[in-house]
């Protein structure tokens, strides 16, 4: 089993899944919202990119929609 940190992109709701195996598809789904405009989120520990910007809070890759 392993833990994943997600992140709707629809209500912005964190949550965390646990799934045997990888993530897939199907996990991503928001409790929230049923919403599948989930990304998972990546801690800046997993992050071993060489930009020294400190960015506050975690990463998300949402694309940004534009409601009505
Ligand atoms: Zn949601």
């Amino acid at each position: 089993m392993a833990s994943y940190d997600l992140h709707c992109c629809l209500c912005g709701k964190d949550f965390d899944i646990f799934v045997q195996g990888f993530l897939k598809d199907e996990h991503k789904v928001c409790p929230e919202c049923g919403g599948r405009e989930v990304e998972q989120k990546f801690t800046a520990g997993f992050m071993t990119g060489a930009g020294a910007g400190a960015s506050t809070g975690g990463v998300s890759s949402c694309s940004s929609h534009s409601f009505g």
